[in-house]
């Protein structure tokens, strides 16, 4: 990146955004967001983040909470066309990590094909946010060799996914967007070999003051679920390592 004031005109930055608390992004990051002559953001980014645009910059919302579209997808891809086209430097930014579970590749195939510059930044992703700030670290040499990242997003009210090797011993397999799901999820795991008594927890707004753990069992979980009544945007991490939260927690007060 071009480190004098200015930025590049006409170009966007896909950055990641990290997972919501803002000493969370990377130097890039906080250098592109500060300089940007645009910024296009996502529901699941913070206000500590967006305040820290120039105040004369152009800030569009382009929300995405689960079933509440604000932008459709192809409009968000042409309002970066058109921003990049006006000469602007434009940041586009997504939570977490662009690159997972984001979209940010069929943003920048849009941006590829109307022959417009990019570069991408990495951002935490929420399982790595979720696992660091809950106090379970993600593989473990006792517990897990293999980590699984799925979404457990419903497009036709059915999780179509690869159930027998989600259900292998030995691994972490992080739900990003499953709350809706938690039933389905915990019944096809069981369903494909792993006990009912394998931990599984529900990590919410995680590494905000408002992160919440909510730790069951993929037996127990559905219901944990349904008492707590907690809300997305949450992820479901199933595997023996997050029973390590008990003895590892550093920042949830409990
Ligand atoms: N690109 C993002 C994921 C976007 S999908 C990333 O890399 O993290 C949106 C889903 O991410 C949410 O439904 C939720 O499952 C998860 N998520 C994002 N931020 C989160 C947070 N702070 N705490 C828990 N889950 C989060």
């Amino acid at each position: 990146m071009n480190k004098a004031n200015k930025l590049e005109g006409g170009k966007v930055w896909l950055v990641g955004a990290g997972p919501g608390d803002p000493d969370l992004l990377t130097v890039k990051a906080a250098r592109l967001i500060a300089q940007a002559d645009a910024l296009v953001y996502d529901h699941l980014v913070g206000e500590g983040i967006i305040q820290l645009a120039r105040p004369d910059a152009r800030q569009i919302y382009a929300g995405k909470e689960a079933s509440k579209h604000t932008l459709p997808q192809d409009s968000i891809n042409q309002l970066l066309v058109d921003l990049a086209r006006e000469g602007l430097s434009v940041v586009r930014l997504k939570g977490g990590d662009p690159f997972i579970f984001g979209r940010g590749g069929e943003e920048l195939e849009t941006l590829a094909a109307s022959g417009i510059p990019f570069e991408v930044v990495p951002g935490v992703t929420a399982a790595a946010g979720c696992a660091a700030y809950s106090g379970f670290p993600l593989t473990h040499r006792d517990h897990a060799q293999a980590l699984t990242f799925v979404t457990g997003h419903l497009k036709d009210g059915t999780v179509n996914l690869d159930w027998p090797s989600l259900a292998r011993p030995n691994q972490t397999v992080v739900f990003y967007m499953g709350i809706g799901a938690a039933e389905e999820i915990c019944r096809q795991m069981i369903k494909h070999g792993l006990p009912s008594m394998t931990p599984a927890a529900v990590v919410r707004n995680g590494t905000l003051a408002s992160q919440q753990t909510l730790l069951a069992t993929l037996g127990t979980l559905p219901n944990r679920v349904v008492e707590s009544g907690i809300k997305p945007p949450a992820l479901i991490i199933v595997g023996s390592v997050v029973g390590l939260h008990k003895q590892l927690n550093w920042f949830e007060k409990t």
